[in-house]
């Protein structure tokens, strides 16, 4: 589509701004937040964060008179309003009823006050919060709790416009057992004192989506004057030796794009629960501890995660429809700083493996998913608009810096990072922005015939620049001769593989495997018990079609240990297609899930649910 809709009738009419987010009640085109200040108390026993959430928002419509805020199981107990923040005066408000996707407004009879407070409590099952007791920790001495608030979980745990296309600084003080240490995405002190008690500021405006808060037994030990790690103490040495290239990474960002711009950067090591890799909380990502592989193999993590810092948290996606130009912007620099740390050849590797693995995902994806420029669909929530976001983006990316030259595509890149600064955009922006900046340079390298088909089109374009290594198609030879029965697997020629050389070994094996050659490939690579997330996800699976039962112990282990949804749900996808393979994911589920976070409980319960339908009648013809 182009920047107007031509009607059947002829009439031009403007186009959805893409600036709406269809996921947020609020309405910050009459009202907007500039600022938030949080006072919370942390009560591990009964899983709550209880206290007052004050919004400084600025009038933008003269007619406007209500504040509407998103919230999700939040008790509101009392609101009150103020214009000077001296007196206060309690004011009118109304819950919603509560939207299975995006929870329930808040609307707050302000009257234009520009401070407006919400008492509150969180639910225990907050989907933004997972509360963790001892046990479930790395030390197993103190609880946990830690947040998630992308994409639309803020509202869980704070009343608030939660939508990226709004940008506030925060404050924050946060009170907790003198046990433990709170963390937050903003302002951390290396040298903290467990006092109970916690004072927070982030001086950059961030949409909501970033609001992050960690509390445990957090012990931090620095890499660079810049960057450090917080984990439990037995995992932080662990942690420093495989994130050691975190400053160099930031050197190579930075000389490719401009500055960092938010001071410290932190990494904090979650217990191996969090739902996700990692997450860009400005100032500290969150890190799963499973790519603590001891070899740095899995590092590409923190690539992405510190890319961030400029493709997300400093240029923002407006709504979730452009979440494109967070992941995919993202997932292209992860691979520029893999190239410049690790080398071409290695970079290059990982483009074979992602193009492959997304045009697997093409396969099985529905056509309105398969679009860069997403649009919302009734019903659905956010993470599922795309299924491209992240490789498809990075392709385009990889695509346009083809055809302009690596220099003038940096130097275009660097643009948009510089100009968007602390700004929220989309996919429209970004068109504007290749045609007054890119294309330009070099008129005609890509047609607008293109362009349409990477941004609104199905499936990839056939003028995809396609990825290529040797030391893949090394793997792929002796797959073949050992699939055809000419050559064995030698433990001493795979040794030296890397980990992403085992997963393309892996990735192109058949269906299925007789159990000796699954005992062979077992005893080649190591893979049942394997620390490696990224060799479990694909070798359990493997022996669960295969009817191989020798690895079900190893896979309750497994299961047990990580909350990872990459990790683990091609496991329990896997076991659902036999009755038996069912039986056994629902027993193991039950006895897991409480390790689990809200949102992983949730993924594994939709899985099992779907599995457990009967299949529907055949109609027969007569
Ligand atoms: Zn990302």
């Amino acid at each position: 589509m182009s920047l107007l809709l031509l009607l059947w009738c002829g009439v031009a009419v403007a186009e959805p701004d893409r600036r709406h987010d269809e996921h947020s009640y609020a309405e910050p085109t009459r009202v907007r937040t500039k600022d938030l200040a949080l006072e919370l108390k942390v009560d591990f026993a009964a899983k709550r964060l209880a206290g007052t959430a004050t919004l400084v928002v600025e009038w933008l419509d003269p007619a406007a008179q209500q504040l509407v805020l998103d919230t999700r199981d939040l008790q509101i107990t009392r609101v009150d309003a103020s214009s000077d923040g001296q007196t206060w005066k309690r004011v009118k408000f109304a819950v919603g009823k509560r939207d299975r996707i995006v929870g329930s407004k808040l609307t707050i009879e302000a009257a234009r006050a520009t401070q407006v407070r919400v008492s509150y409590r969180t639910s225990p099952m907050a989907s933004g919060l997972q509360w963790m007791s001892a046990k479930l920790t790395a030390n197993g001495k103190q609880p946990f709790l830690f947040s998630q608030s992308q994409a639309i979980h803020a509202r869980s745990w704070i009343p608030l416009q939660d939508t990226p296309g709004v940008r506030f600084t925060y404050s924050a003080r946060i009170r907790t057992p003198k046990t433990v240490v709170a963390l937050m995405s903003a302002d951390n002190d290396p040298a903290v004192v467990r006092d109970g008690d916690f004072s927070f500021r982030m001086t950059e405006p961030v949409p909501s989506y970033l609001l992050a808060l960690a509390v445990g037994d957090l012990a931090f030990k620095p890499i660079s004057p810049r960057s450090g790690v917080w984990a439990e103490p037995s995992v932080l040495e662990r942690a420093v030796y495989e994130f050691g290239d975190i400053e160099k990474m930031i050197v190579v960002v930075e000389g490719l794009y401009g500055p960092y711009r938010w001071g410290r950067y932190d990494l904090l090591i979650l217990p191996a629960s969090f739902p996700y890799g990692g997450m860009e909380n400005p100032r500290l990502s969150f890190m799963t501890p499973t790519v603590l592989v001891g070899d740095r193999s899995l590092v590409g993590i923190l690539a992405h995660e510190l890319a961030h810092s400029w493709s997300g948290n400093l240029v923002t996606n407006a709504s979730w429809k452009d979440l494109w130009l967070n992941e995919g912007v993202t997932t292209y620099v992860e691979n520029r700083v893999i190239e410049a740390v690790y080398g071409r050849e290695l970079a290059e590797i990982e483009n074979v493996l992602t193009q492959r693995s997304l045009l697997e995902k093409l396969k099985t994806s529905p056509p309105a998913r398969q679009r860069l420029r997403a649009v919302a669909t009734p019903g659905l929530g956010p993470d599922d608009l795309s299924d491209v976001a992240y490789d498809k983006g990075q392709w385009f990316l990889q695509a346009l810096e083809v055809r302009f030259g690596r220099a003038t595509f940096d130097a275009f890149l660097r643009k948009w990072f510089e100009r968007n600064a602390f700004t929220s955009v989309t996919t429209d922006d970004f068109v504007a922005s290749l045609r007054s900046d890119l294309f330009p340079k070099k008129p005609g390298a890509i047609t607008d015939a293109e362009l349409t088909a990477w941004l609104d089109g199905e499936g990839i374009p056939k003028t995809a620049p396609v990825a290529a290594s040797a030391r893949l198609r090394a793997v792929d030879d002796i797959r073949m001769r050992w699939l055809a029965g000419t050559a064995k697997l030698e433990p001493a020629t795979l040794a030296p593989w890397s980990t992403q050389e085992r997963v393309h070994f892996l990735e192109e094996l058949p269906e299925t495997l007789p159990e000796a050659q699954l005992v062979e490939l077992d005893r080649a690579l190591a893979l049942t018990g394997t620390k490696n997330g990224e060799l479990a996800q694909r070798w359990y699976p493997l022996t669960i079609r295969s009817g191989y039962r020798l690895t079900r112990p190893a896979i309750i282990a497994f299961v047990e240990r990580v909350g990872r949804r990459k990790l683990i749900m091609p496991i329990y996808r896997a076991l659902v297609a036999t009755p038996e393979g069912l039986a056994f994911a629902k027993r193991t589920f039950a006895r897991v899930r409480t390790n689990y976070h809200p949102m992983t409980i949730a993924s594994v319960q939709e899985v099992l649910v779907e599995a457990s339908r009967p299949r529907k009648k055949r109609l027969e013809k007569d």
